[in-house]
């Protein structure tokens, strides 16, 4: 059976290396309020106002406007969104890494014909931007855009659109509840890239379909595929706790 393979982005083909927390730092900065490293509640404060984002629950617009309001208290805030972007455009060559055997294993999908994919969570261009610092060369499917996002039915039946409709779907990421849940309610097989060695797969979210511990190690998983397009080797199941 065909195979077609959909990716997660950020912790799985690439990390970004808290890009959009610097951007928001540096634009504070530019508005006269400096955060230190030590602010843990400010930078927490940042990094949930941007998973709010990621996850559709905010626009990017508000997400910047409610830090600019907690920073500033006031509300002009329509041109730093702009500001907020040029900032994060310009650190990307800086900030986003593709990790280890990314680029080899795409490569590999292309020489043996496989389909692939990205469909992240994000906003529109900075995640299909941080995709082609990695020279991703696949189609770029970003949450902003489509108007879903991960865990969503919906943004996995758009991932299947961009596959031929006989492809079974395979899809790559590090979140056991956006990535694998999300992907398996949406019929797909998941592949769990187990990113940091030593963190267990939660008890509370249905096993993958295989575990990844390198990128590379889904080319071994794609040859041993069986009829039904299923991955072929289910030894190195995550150890539940
Ligand atoms: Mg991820």
């Amino acid at each position: 059976m065909k195979i077609a393979v959909g990716f997660d982005f950020d912790h799985t083909l690439a990390i970004d290396n808290k890009l959009e927390r610097t951007a928001l730092i540096a634009l504070a900065k530019e508005q006269g309020v400096v955060i230190g490293a030590t602010e843990v509640a400010r930078i927490a404060q940042i990094d949930t106002l941007l998973q709010e984002m990621r996850m559709g629950k905010l626009s990017l617009e508000a997400a910047i406007a409610g830090f600019l309001h907690s920073i500033r208290k006031d509300n002009r805030t329509a041109a730093l969104v702009e500001r907020f972007k040029e900032i994060c455009y310009a650190l990307i060559p800086h900030h986003v890494v593709a990790l280890p055997g990314a680029n080899q294993l795409i490569d590999e999908l292309d020489r043996r014909g496989i389909p692939h994919a990205i469909l992240t969570n994000g906003w529109s261009p900075l995640q299909e931007r941080k995709a082609q610092a990695i020279r991703y060369d696949g189609e770029i499917l970003v949450s902003d855009a489509l108007g879903v996002a991960k865990p969503s039915r919906e943004a996995f039946a758009r991932l299947a659109a961009a596959f031929p409709g006989d492809a079974k779907i395979w899809y790559v990421g590090d979140n056991p509840a956006s990535d694998v849940r999300g992907s398996m309610q949406a019929g797909c097989e998941a592949i769990w890239y187990h990113e940091h060695a030593g963190v267990p797969y939660p008890s509370h979210v249905p096993p993958p379909s295989a575990v990844i511990d390198q990128l590379l190690d889904l080319v071994p998983l794609l040859e041993g595929a069986d009829a039904d397009g299923k991955p072929g080797c289910l030894e190195a199941m995550p150890k539940i706790v």
